[in-house]
């Protein structure tokens, strides 16, 4: 989740470098950092928290001549960004610079036996201990550089794009990669490394998209090298880019909100990484063990949150209350915190925001605290404001979200905080050993169910057609696909400026049954499960008032296709889980109305992305 920008050839590598990292601020924002090798063969090394532009004005005035650099915008994950965490990072001779994009899970076990052969550390990060051992390999068995990154990658579990530079061979360059993106474009005498083709298309046209655990020997002025980590050779295979810059910048989609929308199988995959072990029947969360005795004796669950966010906790009501028996409240954090609320000691308050920075959860956070309840954070932005402000909590390793409607953060949060409460489950004894598991089997199988669900996209784009000139929409489930009518109500006014609206499907006819007419699109969850006869009810109610029904089902559902205008149908998965993937289809529709009613889908009008003003 970060950008890598790397050159070696006969320009000035810096300026590259700098117009690199810009153009791939959007995959990582909390710090940025340069190392270069000038001519008489000093390595400089520049990196601050902050922007790229923080990191411009640092080095103003500094030497950064040099053909041959590395450079990395980060989106920090083992350590806070501050200025030491931020890449590149150093080896323990100070002769190697490494920057690194990914996570390297068994970190700890080799910093462990790093430091018992004399290894100090300056930062917290993991990438930090990779570059060491990778020295470490490359000194004790007196190897080139390309063999001893070869051999540190066998022993590393998680994933990585990486480029290492060595101050005593400023004219080779190795890249590896596995799990992060990385591409090499190929100049008339020099190269280009990055995380997309974005920094690279202005200077070449030819690239190669280097494959997981392949080994890029970059030399300058040679041919490209590339090898795997079993030290076969393989051919490197040069493409022709076709697309154009802005849409690189995109990862190739329209806009940023699809490219999300699509990123939400491996989103919602990182998010439970490490926390998730089915076969273990274990959820492990960093964030939460100190709390342990906490959840156990806790009498009461407080969510605070705003817009998507609120979605979410509203989603965690009915997990929390069915897998750990623990009455829940969920509060707008703005109402919440200028109310005289009660909270009690044992309460447990979970603040949910993307960004960690939204100004009135922060102040809620704050008044929980100044009451003595413990408060946790959800939060996608590590080191943000709420993040620090919380006593513990879990990120949403989701990566950054750019688009302004919430698409895979919101799918993030809802994975977290299901195994949150399973977790809470299982330390008050409140689910049985058998429906836990079950229940993690289920979890662990949702990524794949979501990219099942995004192969409806054309279908989903034709739906959209019908609608695209509707002034209202009517959005409805019952039980935790409620808050699923909310969301997608929430991302169709939000993009699309159509007027929305969700309500449990069981209360329009308390009201919003009077709306109904042919022109009325309604938008009906009605998934297998306890309320699935309700629901089929309810869309008869509909279709009665001659409202236009389009249903999210249960993939091989008869019932309801016999009787909604269209149906949309997702693979079967426990009910407590649908919400994961029954939003995934309206996220889609409404991006198409927005795109077919010539909406700016990005930048919605009036909205920001962190809303750090209450
Ligand atoms: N895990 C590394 C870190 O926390 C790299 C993060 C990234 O991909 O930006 O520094």
């Amino acid at each position: 989740m970060c950008g890598i920008v790397a050159y070696i050839g006969k320009r000035e590598a810096y300026p590259i470098l700098i117009k690199g990292l810009s153009r791939l601020e959007y995959r990582g924002y909390d710090s940025a950092g340069v190392a270069m090798i000038d001519k008489k063969g000093d390595l400089n090394v520049y990196k601050r928290k902050g922007k790229v532009s923080e990191l411009i004005s640092f080095v103003k005035d500094k030497d950064t001549t040099g053909n041959v650099g590395i450079g990395h915008t980060r989106w920090a994950t083992h350590g806070e960004p501050n200025d030491v965490n931020s890449h590149p990072h150093y080896s323990q001779s100070k002769n190697l610079v490494m920057i690194h994009n990914g996570i390297i899970e068994n970190y700890a076990t080799i910093k462990e036996g790093l430091t018992k052969r004399g290894h100090t550390f300056l930062s917290q990060t993991d990438t930090e201990v990779l570059i060491h051992l990778i020295e470490d390999i490359q000194q004790h068995e007196g190897i080139k550089m390309g063999h001893a990154v070869q051999a540190a990658l066998k022993q590393v579990i998680g994933a990585y794009a990486l480029v290492v530079l060595d101050k005593n061979d400023p004219d080779t360059i190795v890249a590896a990669k596995k799990g992060s993106p990385m591409v090499i474009g190929i100049g008339s005498d020099d190269f280009f490394i990055a995380s997309d083709a974005s920094p690279i298309i202005e200077y070449t046209k030819n690239v190669v998209y280097l494959d997981d655990e392949q080994v890029a020997i970059i030399r300058r002025g040679q041919e490209l090298k590339i090898r795997n980590l079993k030290d076969k050779e393989i051919t490197p295979y040069v493409q022709k880019l076709t697309v154009e810059l802005e849409s690189i910048e995109k990862g190739g989609y329209d806009h940023f909100m699809l490219k999300e929308i699509y990123e939400q199988p491996r989103s919602v995959l990182d998010s439970m990484r490490g926390r998730l072990q089915a076969d273990l029947g274990e959820v492990r969360m960093g964030g939460i063990v100190d709390h342990e005795k906490k959840f156990e004796k806790a009498k009461r669950i407080l969510f605070i949150a705003c817009g998507t966010s609120w979605h979410a906790a509203l989603v965690a009501e009915y997990l929390f209350e069915e897998f750990a028996r623990v009455p829940v409240e969920v509060e707008y954090a703005s109402e919440f915190r200028y109310r005289n609320p009660v909270i009690y000691e044992d309460d447990i308050v979970i603040a949910i925001s993307q960004s960690g920075e939204t100004a009135d959860t922060l102040a809620a956070v704050e008044l929980a605290k100044s009451r003595g309840a413990t408060v946790l954070g959800i939060c996608n932005v590590v080191g943000s404001s709420i993040a620090r402000a919380t006593h513990g909590g879990s990120y949403t390793h989701a990566g950054p979200e750019i688009g302004v409607a919430s698409t895979k953060a919101f799918t993030a949060q809802v994975t977290v905080l299901t195994l949150m409460a399973l977790h809470m489950g299982k330390v008050r004894g409140t689910l049985t050993e058998s429906r836990f598991r079950q229940l993690l089997y289920e979890m662990e199988a949702i990524p794949s169910k979501i990219e099942e669900v995004l192969k409806l996209n054309d279908k989903l784009r034709e739906i959209a057609y019908t609608y695209k000139d509707s002034r209202n929409a009517l959005y409805l489930g019952r039980g935790v696909s409620f808050p699923v009518a909310l969301e997608g109500a929430l991302k169709l006014k939000e993009i699309s400026y159509i007027h929305a609206e969700g309500y449990p499907a069981a209360e329009m006819k308390h009201g919003p049954i009077a709306l109904i007419d042919e022109e009325m699109p309604v938008f009906v969850i009605a998934t297998k499960g306890a309320n699935y006869e309700k629901v089929v009810s309810n869309i008869q109610e509909v279709k009665a008032r001659k409202g236009k029904v389009t249903a999210v089902v249960t993939s091989g559902d008869k019932e309801v296709k016999a009787m909604a205008d269209y149906v949309i149908e997702i693979p079967e998965t426990d009910e407590f889980l649908v919400p994961l993937i029954a939003v995934i289809p309206l996220q889609l529709l409404s991006y198409h109305v927005a795109v077919m009613r010539g909406c700016n889908v990005d930048q919605p009008r009036n909205l920001a992305k962190s809303v750090t003003v209450e």
